[in-house]
């Protein structure tokens, strides 16, 4: 069909073009362009029976398209239906998806043409667009393979459907569908919902004789969530009609198994967690000692030969996959045997690489043995996502890798360069292609940055079209509104990454924004050029890398007036200025973010002047040093209604030059009900018990800091960003249990940081200080110095000055 513009308020524009009378190399330009560009290149009736085979540059490239003989299927003329929906598909096969997509295709019809085309079940004698026609021979396509074939009084649509492994779907006549209503009546789906939609309007649908065969490159393009209540109702539609779905066979449990403690606690503690303290943390296996790896054994023979679930825990296989994926932590068993394969120099994503990777190499050999039908399904992440050296997998061992940094961040070229290595070591070590676990939310938590990042996508899944099998990507809530054009390019690229993204970008900005498309363009361009360009202070995503060198304030002032010139030039145009609305929401929280940055002047700060003598490290807070210091007072973290905490928190600190004290004291009606069993170091459950945190920036920079976690007996959790192997020398800390508080003291000294600026007068750090009362969790109360009421509270946006003083 034609495609003109479409319009809201006009959906039943003049009829403009008739593939039986049209010459589109004959026709007028429209708006300054050829006709051909004007339409879009979808047009593939009006196109096809004179040019014979197009192809919408923005859509990816089919397998086969062959123009075929004879004239073209006349579905909608002038208006008026001239043909039915006929769906041929077996009751057992007609899925609640190729349901789902049988709506749509009447839907977009009607709203592309104003023709309802009647559906019925079974063989239609007439002009029809045939559902699941057999003679196309699904069964035979390629996995979520279809065939679109138009010819005499016919398109028929057909695809390969049904299981095509344990609790694996195919899918292709759906995915059939939204092919024909892209590619064939120009339907594009931007976001979730019906502004998100592009509907081109003509009152003719006229499909030229052609048989179109296509299939997915990865069978894996899996976004979640696609339901539950941090999506919108359109979500999982959206999800679908971007032929969202995993049909590849092996399938992870992720942190699974679950259920062990109650199992196995009693009896076989050795199979869980060591702490430095010898105490189990029982919420993590020990993956070194042989008996886990017997464990695993005895509960997969109970479940597969005796069917007995119970013995597994939590989340059994599904279908041949026996899954190794650690709960959702670290990794940092202090036992012997996991101490031996311990990395410490492994670094962020190292340290426990070879000890879980050698527990799935020793798991597999026995699978092998046992039962040589099974994949073992092993999630690397954490701090086991790198290849480990020196370990060997038999040939059953296939890899879902997370990609930790977030697909965003390989704009920056070290991080795409470690992340390529790492999935080239994992192709080596398991002589496979790997599943990807890749997330959409990951950095989006860290900033409010409206980044988009297409061509990343693209050039990743290009590199990696031999490598991977597709992605299962997780994002936290609907991210639409504000990553809209990556997560299409994305769904796009894992159907085919040979995609013009280019081609993509200039055609979704002339559908969606009418008189505004010009501007919007370029406002998308800064928000692609800004994330993608730019290359930050050691390839570390952070405030400073963010709004200095990818956004900096002019680019936000340009893209602030960008967006008020787009809907001055879209006043009148209702659908146009819904968009530009639903743009505008994360766009307004970006600029909120960006001069909250620039002006970081609504901190509260954090005062530290000189001592004459270092404090004794006792947890009393009674040294006359302290006397001095200026207090301040932490607010609820999340709560921005009701900020004031009901365990109120105070803060203050001191300097010499050795290092800095600080103090904390907090309100506390129930003390002797501190949740505090942790003793030793590093334990990751740490901020479980009732607990202060202290966040350093100790450059000042704004790019980085470390992190303390400290519990009311004075066991210390330190990382520096993620990386748990770094330890702050020479720290100490005691905490003091009073009546109706506790209080603490922790000295850090400067000597444990390579990169600190040293206490001085007008020295400057960055920082954010944290409580967390468990306690007798009535109620639990989350509390920061400073926050956006939003967020993990490592985001450095949050982040307040510390400033020393005489
Ligand atoms: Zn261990």
């Amino acid at each position: 069909m034609c495609h003109r513009r479409e319009s809201a308020r006009d959906p039943k524009l003049p009829r403009v073009c008739n593939p039986r009378e049209a010459n589109p190399g004959r026709r007028a330009p429209v708006s300054g362009r050829t006709s051909l560009q004007a339409a879009g290149l979808v047009v593939a009736g009006l196109v096809m029976a004179g040019c014979g085979v197009p192809r919408a540059t923005d859509l990816t490239p089919p397998r086969t398209m062959r123009h075929l003989g004879g004239p073209p299927v006349v579905l909608v003329e002038d208006g008026q239906p001239k043909a039915t929906i006929a769906v041929v598909v077996p009751k057992e096969r007609y899925s609640a998806t190729l349901q789902g997509a049988v709506k749509d295709l009447q839907h977009f019809i009607k709203s592309a043409t104003g023709a309802e085309l009647p559906i019925v079940q079974g063989r239609f004698h007439g002009t029809a667009i045939v559902v699941g026609e057999p003679s196309l021979g699904g069964d035979r396509m390629p996995v979520e393979g279809f065939a679109i074939r138009a010819e005499g009084d016919k398109v028929l649509i057909a695809g390969r459907d049904g299981e095509v492994a344990p609790h694996t779907m195919s899918y292709g006549t759906a995915w059939g569908i939204y092919d024909f209503l892209e590619r064939f009546v120009g339907v594009r789906w931007y976001f979730p919902g019906d502004i998100g939609a592009s509907v081109p309007q003509s009152r003719d649908l006229i499909v030229a004789p052609v048989l179109v065969e296509d299939a997915p490159v990865f069978l894996k393009r899996e976004i979640w969530p696609s339901g539950g209540p941090t999506v919108t109702p359109f979500t999982g539609t959206h999800h679908r009609r971007m032929r969202s779905n995993d049909a590849w066979p092996v399938r992870l449990q992720v942190h699974s198994p679950t259920g062990w403690p109650a199992i196995y606690g009693k009896d076989r503690p050795e199979c869980f967690e060591r702490r430095s303290d010898g105490t189990r943390n029982f919420d993590m296996l020990c993956y070194g000692h042989p008996r886990t790896v017997e464990t695993y054994l005895e509960t997969l023979a109970a479940f597969y030969e005796k069917g007995d679930k119970a013995a597994w825990g939590g989340k059994p296989p599904i279908g041949n996959a026996i899954t190794v994926s650690p709960n959702d932590m670290a990794v940092s068993c202090t036992c012997e045997h996991c101490r031996k394969l311990w990395q410490p120099d492994g670094g962020q994503y190292g340290t426990a690489s070879k000890v879980i990777a050698t527990f799935v190499a020793n798991l597999a050999r026995e699978v092998k043995k046992r039962w040589p039908d099974k994949t073992v399904i092993y999630l690397p992440y954490q701090n086991y996502t790198n290849v480990p050296p020196g370990v060997e997998f038999p040939d059953n061992v296939e890899v879902q890798l997370c990609g930790m940094p977030g697909l965003a961040q390989y704009k920056e070229p070290a991080i795409a360069a470690s992340e390529q290595a790492n999935i080239d070591g994992w192709v080596r070590l398991t002589g496979r292609k790997i599943q990807n676990w890749h997330y959409s939310c990951w950095p989006e938590d860290q900033t409010k940055a409206a980044y988009l990042f297409p061509h990343v996508v693209q050039q990743h899944y290009s590199r990696n079209r031999r490598k991977t099998v597709g992605s299962f990507i997780n994002g936290e809530r609907d991210h639409w509104d504000r990553q809209n054009l990556s997560l299409y390019v994305w769904m796009k690229c894992l159907w085919n990454p040979a995609l013009d993204v280019e081609a993509v970008i200039a055609e979704y900005c002339r559908r969606m924004y009418g008189a505004a498309a010009g501007t919007v363009r370029e406002l998308v361009a800064m928000q692609i050029d800004g994330w993608e360009k730019s290359r930050w202070p050691n390839a570390a995503l952070s405030p400073k890398g963010v709004y200095e060198v990818s956004y900096p304030r002019e680019s936000i002032a340009r893209m602030e007036a960008l967006l008020a010139q787009a809907r001055q030039e879209a006043a009148g145009d209702g659908l146009v200025l819904q968009r530009l609305d639903y743009l505008g929401k994360p766009l307004a929280d970006f600029f909120a973010e960006a001069r909250d940055y620039a002006e970081s002047g609504n901190r509260t700060p954090l005062i530290v002047p000189k001592a004459a003598a270092q404090p004794t490290v006792d947890g009393k807070l009674d040294e006359s040093a302290w006397a001095t210091a200026r207090e301040v007072t932490f607010i609820r973290a999340t709560d921005k209604a009701n900020p004031q905490c009901q365990f109120p928190t105070t803060l203050k600190a001191v300097w010499t030059p050795s290092g800095v004290t600080f103090g904390f004291r907090m309100a506390e009606p129930t003390p002797d009900k501190l949740r505090r069993d942790i003793q030793g170091s590093d334990d990751s459950l740490a901020w479980w018990n009732d607990n202060v945190e202290l966040f350093l920036d100790v450059t000042g920079q704004r790019t980085g800091y470390y992190q303390l976690i400290i519990n009311p007996n004075g066991a210390v959790f330190d990382a520096k960003g993620h990386s748990v192997d770094w330890t702050c020398k020479g720290l100490s800390a005691a905490a003091h249990v009073g009546a109706d508080f506790w209080s603490l003291e922790v000295f850090v000294p400067i000597a444990a940081f390579a990169d600190a600026v040293a206490p001085a007068a007008g020295a400057q750090w960055f920082g954010n200080f944290t409580r967390h009362r468990v306690c007798d969790g009535k109620p639990r109360e989350y509390q920061r110095l400073n926050t956006t009421f939003a967020g993990p509270s490592n985001n450095m946006m949050a982040f307040g000055p510390i400033r020393f003083v005489e």
